[in-house]
């Protein structure tokens, strides 16, 4: 059993083998995939899983606070899906190529509680999103 299902059975979610396979596709993904890209990596496993089911149990994955969605700006449009971890992290997303780059920083992390303190708030959560292009190698 993986790790998200796991999490899924833990959490009480009825295990089908679709959605098993479904559920192996994204543990196995470290790339942010949109449910287009979820489908076509679990159709090579299971051909018979359709692009509906994966949208339905990305849906309920969601709800049950198994996976994240993300809705980068990146000009394509498509929520995009990782594993709820432990280990917090950021993005930077390439708008040409929709590459994600994952990337923690302990001054930004401390600058964004120092901020919500300042304003009387303590920080529980935060989501940030870089946007960039690759440098040309002059710029570098
Ligand atoms: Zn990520």
């Amino acid at each position: 059993m993986d790790r998200i299902e796991k999490i899924c059975v833990e959490k009480g979610l009825r295990m089908t083998g679709q959605r098993r396979v479904i559920t192996r596709v994204i543990s196995e993904s470290d790339d942010h995939p949109d449910v287009e890209e979820i489908h076509r990596r679990a159709a090579e496993i299971d051909p018979r899983i359709s692009i509906a089911t994966v949208y339905r149990t990305m849906r309920l994955l969601e709800d049950y606070e198994v996976v994240q969605r993300h809705d980068f700006n990146d000009g394509h449009g498509r929520s995009r899906y990782e594993e709820i971890t432990d280990t917090h992290h950021d993005h930077l997303i390439d708008v040409r190529s929709g590459e994600v780059v994952e990337f923690m920083n302990d001054e930004i992390e401390r600058l964004q509680e120092k901020i919500a303190r300042e304003h009387g708030y303590k920080l529980v959560d935060h989501r940030l999103e870089l946007y960039g292009v690759p440098l040309k190698p002059e710029e570098k």
